[in-house]
């Protein structure tokens, strides 16, 4: 049983102080765009993963796997008078880079899901997964369900934004290196600790003498953009407050960031917590020229157009 899983982007990502139990608070627009894993499942006699494709050597092959760790989370989620199923082999095949921002991992994790779902026959319906996937991730239930959808909490609360189903061409510029995702929210504290209001994005409530913003807010404008389906509107929206941190621990990024703005792209930012940069262009024609003009100006390793929202993780075969 194979599924296929998109990466995500957030076209605005929001960050509150850090909670008590450690998270940051946050508003998040996910948006899931065309570049895929693949999950495959099959029984075996106990779980065992293994990885191919992009950035497979980083991926860890054992419990610490996040598409293992759905597994053994729907394992568990199962009725206890439920036949319990037997193990699973699973294998990844991978083309969304890792640790690049893109959620990769909370990608294939979903992807177990919606496969294990239809292999053990579970009947969970999306909402009944969704809840499994969020003990398993921050991002995994964006990944089952997909498009464009706002994220609250630490972004497992969801709920999709209403707006119409136009397409949008993106360039992504794939950084020579990686970022961890908790040094990135290290960094980003560390620079509000640094510098009132420094760090603050669009709907931030920080004011002079705060060290950081209060509760984040859903950037209306760029909502208002969405519906309005309007790709210059949304490129002048996309907001990241990680993108200060990742730029401070990654400092090429800049370069790359002003190289696409320079090459016409309607808008860019760092992808989640980065290396990754995305650009907006105004339709797929725009999308390659830009995507060869950057691959050209040699600020980074490689570049891939995509186009969103797409669904989330689906079953591609059944076998
Ligand atoms: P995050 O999802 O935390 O924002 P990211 O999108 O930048 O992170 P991922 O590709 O999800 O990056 O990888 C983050 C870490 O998770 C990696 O360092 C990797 O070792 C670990 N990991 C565990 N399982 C997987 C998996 N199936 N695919 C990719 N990475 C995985």
């Amino acid at each position: 049983m194979t599924a296929r899983v998109p990466a995500k982007l957030n076209l605005q990502l929001a960050v509150g102080p850090p909670r008590a139990d450690g998270y940051h608070g946050l508003v998040t627009v996910f948006h899931a765009v065309s570049l895929f894993d693949e999950v495959t499942v099959e029984p075996a006699a106990q779980d065992t993963v293994s990885v191919t494709g992009e950035g497979a050597d980083r991926v860890p092959e054992d419990g610490d796997n996040l598409a293992l760790r759905a597994v053994a989370a729907l394992r568990a989620a199962l009725p206890r008078r439920a036949a319990q199923p037997g193990g699973v082999q699973v294998t990844i095949a991978k083309r969304i880079p890792v640790a690049a921002g893109l959620a990769g991992g909370s990608a294939d994790a979903a992807a177990a899901l919606v496969a294990c779902n239809e292999l053990w026959a579970s009947g969970f319906s999306q909402p009944r997964l969704a809840e499994v996937a969020a003990t398993v991730g921050s991002d995994v239930a964006f990944a089952l369900v997909g498009g464009t959808a706002v994220g609250r909490g630490r972004g497992e609360q969801l709920t999709p934004a209403l707006v119409p189903s136009t397409q949008y061409y993106w360039v992504l510029a794939f950084a020579d290196g990686q970022l961890s995702t908790p040094a990135v929210y290290t960094a980003l504290d560390r620079l509000r600790a640094s510098g009132p209001g420094k760090t603050a994005g669009p709907g931030k409530t920080a004011g002079p003498g705060k060290t950081a913003p209060g509760d984040p807010d859903l950037d209306a404008a760029l909502m208002s953009a969405l519906r309005s389906g309007d790709a210059v509107r949304v490129g002048g929206r996309l907001s990241n407050d990680l993108q200060p941190a990742a730029l401070s621990l990654f400092p090429a990024l800049r370069k790359t960031l002003a190289a696409g703005l320079e090459l016409g792209a309607l808008g860019a930012l760092v992808a989640g917590s980065g290396p990754t940069c995305a650009f907006l262009a105004a339709n797929a024609e725009r999308a390659l020229d830009l995507a060869v003009s950057l691959s050209g100006a040699g600020v980074c390793r490689s570049v891939a157009r995509v186009a969103g929202p797409v669904p989330g993780a689906a079953v591609v075969t059944a076998g």
